[in-house]
């Protein structure tokens, strides 16, 4: 299977080959990864592949089939489960009336749902009866933030593919091919502050990464820590439960300060690279005025907000264990 468009990810690509090599594409995935860690290539190869007449290695990039799923015009490829699509009991039980409909002109009928992490219990349930016992032409390519968030008898009826952070070089590699035009500058300091996540790089040289409200709020709790003001932190926190900061939001918040918190810990080391001076001054702040249990202990509460946004916990319950958790730490 030609995945070579997709960047990195050698273990998962091998997996894959093996697999379907040995008993060919599977009817159902979880294709789990985060944000930007390219859920959607993965899938639309594997749509591809799915709908490739081509009879030769699917995909073959060259046949109508792989054409029309690459530039997401397929009719035998679904997409649900985006923005504003609830994957709610209704819309599950839609999926499968339509599943039963034979498939245009493919082989196969693929539906992609995104956002999997979100369904509900009765909308997993529903889903996992249309994988135990749907149409055998039907896949099923389930895109998720966290795999741990899907009931394991849903997950056990998949193939999980993880998607893993790339490399530097990988990610430098595959920017300097995309962004022809940027200075080598821009694509190093865009590859190295992606932690492996190229959707990261990629919005920030598009300049969607600058999330200025994100970075700001991450700077306003780490002064919070440095100046010890407790009261501060909470009430910080609970604005953005009143200001109904949504899951996004607040998951691009809790990357900007865990950001700021490495580059603290980089910088009491001694090593710090960083080529912003806003983001400099800070880490410079922070290795100052707090010491390595608090920083490590904040890196280790952000990281565990972050898994639990990919979980069905609310905005509102993430933002007030954030204030709590930080609070503690000054305690
Ligand atoms: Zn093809």
């Amino acid at each position: 299977m030609d995945l070579s468009r997709l960047v990195g990810n050698a273990p998962l690509k091998r997996q894959l080959a093996l697999e379907t090599a040995r008993r060919g594409l599977s009817h159902a995935y979880i294709v789990s990864g985060p944000a930007g860690s390219g859920k959607r290539t993965l899938a639309g190869l594997l749509s591809a592949a799915l709908v490739c007449t081509g009879g030769g290695e699917a995909p073959c990039f060259a046949c109508a089939g792989c054409r029309k799923a690459l530039a997401g015009i397929h009719p035998d490829v679904v997409h649900a489960g985006a923005e504003g699509d609830e994957l709610n009991v209704a819309r599950i039980r839609a999926i499968r009336n339509d599943a039963y409909i034979k498939p245009n002109e493919a082989p196969r009928k693929v539906y992609v749902l995104e956002g999997a992490q979100n369904m509900k219990e009765p909308s997993q349930n529903a889903l996992l009866k249309l994988l135990e016992d749907g149409p055998a032409y039907a896949a099923f390519l389930l895109l998720t933030e966290n795999a741990a968030a899907l009931l394991s008898t849903v997950r056990s009826r998949c193939e999980v593919l993880s998607l893993s952070p790339v490399t530097v070089q990988e990610a430098e590699q595959y920017l300097t091919a995309r962004y022809p035009d940027r200075t080598p500058a821009e694509i190093t300091a865009a590859a190295a502050r992606c932690e492996g996540i190229l959707g990261r790089a990629v919005d920030q040289l598009e300049g969607k990464g600058g999330d200025t409200r994100a970075l700001e709020g991450a700077a306003r709790l780490l002064e919070g820590l440095c100046s010890r003001d407790e009261l501060a932190i909470l009430e910080f926190c609970a604005g953005l439960e009143r200001d109904k900061w949504d899951r996004d939001a607040l998951s691009a918040l809790l990357d900007e300060f865990l950001l700021l918190i490495r580059d603290c810990l980089v910088c009491a080391a001694g090593a710090l690279h960083e080529s912003d001076p806003n983001r400099r001054a800070l880490a410079r702040q922070g290795a100052k005025a707090l010491s390595p249990k608090v920083l490590t202990g904040a890196a280790a509460l952000t990281e565990q907000l972050r898994t639990a946004c990919g979980f069905y916990v609310g905005p509102g319950h993430l933002a007030g264990w954030l204030g709590a958790g930080l609070a503690k730490l000054l305690g």
